[in-house]
């Protein structure tokens, strides 16, 4: 099922998500609409409190639009390890239509986070997986990227989303 999509200032995506509990059918069914949910709206990502469930779990497939569908789902999602070495690039947001922030973050990054089967997973990602990563575990902790910009950055992009909000579509 299709969800409904929340935009930013929605307060949800503001909020500390809690930690999801036992990986039952309810958290298996959020998954399965989260994913339906990105792959219609054409993104490569999405966090649980991007459909206004404030709980640690997020989706990702950074691939499929040049190959073949990947998807991924990790619960309770924890970076443990992330490189000194930085990385920038653009980054847009479902819940932030329109709007593409230059944000800065670790090029690699090494994950642990439970499956959908209940057990431990861990791994390494780098390239655009690193950053997908990051920005949705962000998500997980109320952070957006128009929080990982300066101020002056942020008061212009605000801006032109508030423009292009209200503007003829
Ligand atoms: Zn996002």
């Amino acid at each position: 099922m299709i969800r409904e999509i929340r935009l930013w200032p929605d307060p949800v995506l503001a909020q500390v998500c809690e930690p999801v509990g036992a990986v039952n059918q309810h958290v298996r069914a959020l998954a399965d609409d989260m994913l339906e949910t990105m792959y219609a709206a054409k993104g490569r990502g999405l966090a649980a409190p991007q459909v206004g469930v404030p709980l640690r779990l997020f989706v990702m497939d950074c691939g499929w639009k040049e190959g073949d569908r990947a998807p991924q789902v990790m619960v309770n999602p924890e970076i443990v390890e992330a490189s000194a070495e930085r990385a920038a690039g653009l980054e847009g947001c479902l819940s932030i239509p329109g709007i593409t922030a230059e944000v800065e973050r670790a090029a690699e990054v090494t994950m642990r986070w439970t499956g959908l089967d209940g057990s431990l997973f861990a791994g390494r990602f780098s390239g655009f997986e690193a950053i997908a990563a990051q920005h949705e575990r962000d998500h997980l902790d109320g952070i957006v990227t128009l929080d990982r910009v300066s101020p002056e950055v942020r008061a212009r992009l605000e801006t032109e989303y508030r423009a292009c909000r209200s503007g003829p579509s």
